[in-house]
């Protein structure tokens, strides 16, 4: 058995559960997903904590309550087909990949998205692909998508997001200025966009042409 398996126990009753997030599918997941396998060895002991790690490039995978939250504000039915924006180590894909048929994770730097890649191919999903791109743009080869979602922080909601959702698409962002950020959920009706739930969050910035610049 993994070793590990006792402290995703305890991360889903004393972060997750007990902070309210109830959906039981995203609770089986985060039970399931190994989060020490995506982050470095010497950060192993930090993977089960209540707090981001440090992954790299200045980047971080987020808290694990912060990726429940999103995952469970996101909906995910098994038929769908997820964007997920900010690949990072891989592990909100690898959450996704348990509850979607399909995931499109793009990711802008190189180097993150081939570990994530790397990851992913030895935990053995076969529904996830790991793209390296500007993914302010969304990813318009598999769009549209039933459920996008955005790890990094945007100074507004991308329009090439909004126009990649399918009818009754759903997408989870956060928004804000550089340093603090509403988690927001966007609903596509038609040509209309219904926007709900502002949660305060702080994320690492969305860099690209329609995010932040640089
Ligand atoms: N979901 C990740 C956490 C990602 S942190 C995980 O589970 O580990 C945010 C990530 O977004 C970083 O890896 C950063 O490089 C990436 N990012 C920032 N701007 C981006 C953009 N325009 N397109 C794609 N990825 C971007």
């Amino acid at each position: 058995m993994d070793p590990y398996q006792a402290e995703r126990e305890r991360m889903v009753a004393y972060q997750i559960a007990s902070k309210g997030v109830k959906d039981e599918k995203v609770l089986a997941a985060m039970r399931k997903v190994p989060r020490h396998r995506f982050v470095s060895e010497d950060a192993q002991a930090y993977a089960y904590v209540d707090s981001p790690v440090r992954i790299g490039k200045g980047q971080t995978i987020s808290q694990p309550y912060i990726v429940a939250l999103m995952t469970e504000l996101l909906g995910v039915q098994p038929e769908h087909r997820v964007l997920d924006v900010g690949t990072g180590s891989g592990y909100q894909a690898a959450i996704l990949g348990e509850l979607a048929a399909e995931v499109h994770s793009i990711e802008r730097h190189p180097e993150l998205a081939e570990t994530a890649r790397a990851t992913l191919e030895a935990l053995g999903y076969k529904n996830i692909q790991v793209h390296v791109g500007d993914g302010t743009e969304g990813y318009a080869p598999a769009a549209p998508y039933n459920r996008i979602i955005v790890a990094a922080a945007a100074p507004s909601v991308p329009q090439a997001l909004l126009d990649q959702l399918s009818e009754g698409g759903r997408l989870v962002i956060p928004v804000g200025s550089r340093y603090s950020q509403q988690l927001e959920v966007w609903v596509r009706r038609g040509d209309q966009y219904q926007q709900s739930s502002n949660i305060p969050v702080v994320f690492v910035p969305l860099i690209g042409k329609q995010g932040w610049q640089g």
